[in-house]
């Protein structure tokens, strides 16, 4: 045999092997590198943030920074604005799992700004830059008594995507979506004039801006509320059964407002566990349970044995272990990805190392695993009206049969932006979050999606932008109010400027 094609035919085989490794035995390469890869990563941006908060260099350095951005958009004009902008940010980098294809073909802006410029406890706000993190957020906020009062739970969730896209948490039935708890936005417009939006100030382009996607302007800081925190969530578990009175009983702790928490995990068609929060400066010393600590189990199936016990229960957790109890586990998505990740061996050994980053297990994941993916695993948040819950959860379940469920509710403000209720009354909401494998024989990614999708515009509910989006140009727009958005664009030069926002979320501008 001719060596060459025998070292030929033996590097094919060494890359197939490679291949089906990387792509069925996937935790080998999660382990072994993306786990001390994310370590590295953490603690580097951590010590960072830190670094230029203690040394009180942001401020001075925000607005140079912002000048930069206005050079950057005037220089596009100069050179005869030729293609759209856009943020310059990889698309490997956020926490969408899909990666945009216009980053190839846009203008980047370079947008480097991940700085808490102040927190301001007289008028009770927080400023911030658009890369400014969630972990990064409630490390400074939690520990001086402060805290954000929605606080979507990642801790990489940054503010930027939070109000350009959105963000939600189990307090938002008292204090709506991410967007709700902002006081004023700072954009770099298409002309690369600076401006400042709030309820009063530029009032049109204050409402606008959140669902955006950066089709508006770029945002360089947002002013945030704040709330005084305190130590301790006190937590109760409740396993209910029967979807009915699954959906009764979620409705009603959501109306409480004595309850600042509220969430539901379904783990089938007729079985949850539902739970209700107070904040407390006391905790009862044997009922505290750090859920936070890296050998603690995975807090869905920690949850999950209240169902299997069928017992009610409380617990205090602490403050921030409560706002990050999903991040360790990444929802359940970790499950897939390492499926001993929650053996109490492996927690012990390797539990600190644990969530490895999405930004790189998305940069690592090659083309058969997007595939595989994008086929056989959804990843969605539909956002309905809380009347319509039992019904949503039963479409959800024919579709796809994919469980646990997040069960989170919000209340929906009126408005006049892109996401607002019918009528002019404020009303409760519940965000349906379906991550992991499908289980019913006959789901087909697009058209399952897209008979969900019907089902959420028909009771007048909303998609969340990050996910994988099937939707033709005119149903996105039944979904979506797009008349101030569109009156909007048209007044501040972003028609050239930057691509409508169905233009770069929808499922062929992604991949
Ligand atoms: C695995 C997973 C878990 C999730 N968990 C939660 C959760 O717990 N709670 C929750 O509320 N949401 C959650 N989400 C959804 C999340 O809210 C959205 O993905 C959100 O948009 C934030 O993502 P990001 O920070 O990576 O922003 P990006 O994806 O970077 O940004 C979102 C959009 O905003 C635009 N944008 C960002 N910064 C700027 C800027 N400075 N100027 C102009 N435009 C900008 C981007 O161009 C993009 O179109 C989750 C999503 C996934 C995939």
């Amino acid at each position: 045999i001719n060596p060459l094609i025998f070292l030929h035919r033996s590097l094919l085989s060494l890359v197939r092997g490679l291949d089906y490794v990387l792509v069925h035995q996937r935790w080998i390469f999660v382990c072994l590198f993306l786990l001390p890869l994310s370590v590295v990563f953490d603690v580097y941006y951590y010590v960072r943030a830190w670094l230029i908060f203690k040394m009180c260099s942001a401020p001075k350095l925000h607005d140079q920074r912002v000048r930069d951005i206005q050079r950057q958009v005037r220089e596009w004009k100069k050179e005869g604005s030729k293609s759209f902008m856009c943020t310059g940010r990889p698309g490997w980098l956020t926490v969408s799992l899909r990666v945009g294809k216009y980053k190839k073909t846009h203008k980047n802006i370079m947008i480097n700004m991940m700085d808490i410029l102040e927190v301001d406890t007289k008028r009770q706000v927080v400023r911030v830059e658009p890369l400014a993190n969630m972990g990064q957020v409630t490390a400074l906020l939690n520990s001086i008594g402060w805290t954000l009062p929605v606080l979507p739970e990642l801790d990489d969730l940054t503010v930027g995507g939070l109000v350009m896209g959105t963000g939600i948490e189990s307090s938002s039935h008292i204090y709506g979506l991410f967007q709700h708890i902002c006081v004023a936005f700072e954009l770099v417009l298409a002309d690369g004039s600076l401006v400042r939006c709030t309820e009063d100030e530029n009032s049109d382009l204050f409402h606008a801006v959140p669902w955006s996607c950066g089709t508006l302007g770029f945002l360089v800081a947002a002013e945030i509320k704040i709330i005084p925190a305190k130590a301790w969530v006190k937590l109760r578990y409740e396993p209910v059964r029967g979807l009915e009175n699954i959906c009764k009983r979620f409705t009603e702790a959501s109306q409480n407002k004595q309850n600042a928490f509220v969430e539901g995990l379904q783990y089938s068609l007729d079985s949850a566990v539902i739970m209700t929060g107070t904040m407390t400066d006391h905790a009862e010393p044997n009922k505290v349970n750090r859920i936070g600590l890296h050998f603690k189990p995975w807090f869905f199936k920690h949850v999950e044995s209240y169902l299997s016990g069928d017992y009610t229960g409380v617990e205090y957790i602490p403050l921030r272990q409560y706002y990050h109890r999903h991040t360790r586990s990444i929802f359940w998505e970790l499950q897939d990805i390492i499926p001993f990740g929650n053996n109490p061996v492996f927690r012990w050994l390797f539990g600190w190392m644990v969530p490895p980053k999405i930004s790189l297990l998305k940069l690592t994941q090659g083309e058969t695993i997007r595939r595989l993916y994008e086929q056989h695993h959804v990843v969605q948040d539909m956002l309905i009206p809380m009347k319509h819950l039992q019904a949503a959860i039963m479409q959800f379940h024919q579709e796809i049969s994919v469980y646990p469920l997040w069960l989170c509710p919000f209340l929906l403000q009126p408005g006049r932006g892109m996401v607002h209720p019918k009528g002019q009354q404020e009303e409760l909401y519940v965000d349906i979050g379906s991550y992991g494998e499908p289980r019913v024989k006959h789901f087909e990614a697009k058209a399952s999606t897209r008979r969900l999708e019907k089902f959420v515009r028909d009771v007048h509910g909303f998609q969340m932008l990050y996910a994988d989006v099937y939707m033709d140009r005119e149903e996105f727009w039944e979904m979506f109010d797009g008349r101030l958005y569109h009156r909007l664009r048209e007044e501040l030069g972003c028609k050239e400027a930057f691509p409508e926002v169905y233009d770069k979320i929808c499922k062929s501008a992604r991949h």
